[in-house]
């Protein structure tokens, strides 16, 4: 099975551009959204996170966000420990749900992929890109948020430039037309290649 790899940074589009792929039929696994179901639902994680964080981890059952945030934002040490615990976890997930599809290739969203090295145990790389100030635009229209914490995600994000150096594909999207014929394009690649 080729897996694909898709990323990009906070607002780029890869959530837009994975429903793409998903419309030609392929099963995309966006790796962020795992994460959040495992940190609910698995009983190991859960016990693992609380034994780091304490009690407040949860709050009746259900993950304590903010809590968490706070911590990890303030001390890089949590944010190491708690990616010790789910990453691995998260990579068995989805080699289990790789084993269940039968196209020839699937696409696993990550957003911090080439960061976590997570680009080593892909096939091949598809990096979206726009400028930042759309994305900004985008994000502040999407989410309740503000400038100052978009800013503060993508400091720790590498850089479009850095990350389509090691990408295989490229999307600047900024016109959705664009970005469908794109995302065609990229896959009859990818089918030729399979
Ligand atoms: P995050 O990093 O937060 O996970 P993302 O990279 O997955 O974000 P999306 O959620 O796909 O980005 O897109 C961000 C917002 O921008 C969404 O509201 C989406 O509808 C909008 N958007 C994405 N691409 C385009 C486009 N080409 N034209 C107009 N709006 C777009």
């Amino acid at each position: 099975m080729i897996i694909v790899g898709l990323t990009g940074g906070i607002g780029s589009g890869k959530t837009t551009v994975a429903k793409e792929f998903e419309a030609l039929g392929i099963p995309v696994y966006i790796a962020d959204v795992e994460a959040k179901n495992l940190m609910h639902k698995s009983k190991i994680i859960k016990r693992k996170l609380t034994q780091l964080f304490g009690n407040k981890a949860y709050i009746n059952g259900a993950l304590n966000k903010r809590y968490i945030a706070d911590i990890i934002f303030t001390n890089k040490a949590y944010l190491q420990k708690m990616n010790d615990i789910i990453h691995p976890r998260v990579a068995r997930h989805f080699e289990k749900w790789v084993l269940k599809q039968d196209t020839p290739y699937v696409i696993k969203e990550v957003a911090i992929l080439f960061e976590n090295n997570g680009h080593k145990a892909c096939d091949y790389v598809i990096t979206v890109i726009a400028p930042k100030d759309l994305r900004i635009k985008r994000l502040l229209i999407r989410d309740n948020t503000t400038k100052d914490k978009i800013q503060a995600i993508m400091k720790n994000q590498w850089t479009d430039e850095e990350k389509v150096k090691h990408s295989d594909y490229v999307i600047d999207n900024i016109d959705l037309k664009i970005t469908k014929n794109l995302v065609a394009d990229i896959h009859k690649d990818i089918l030729k290649r399979a």
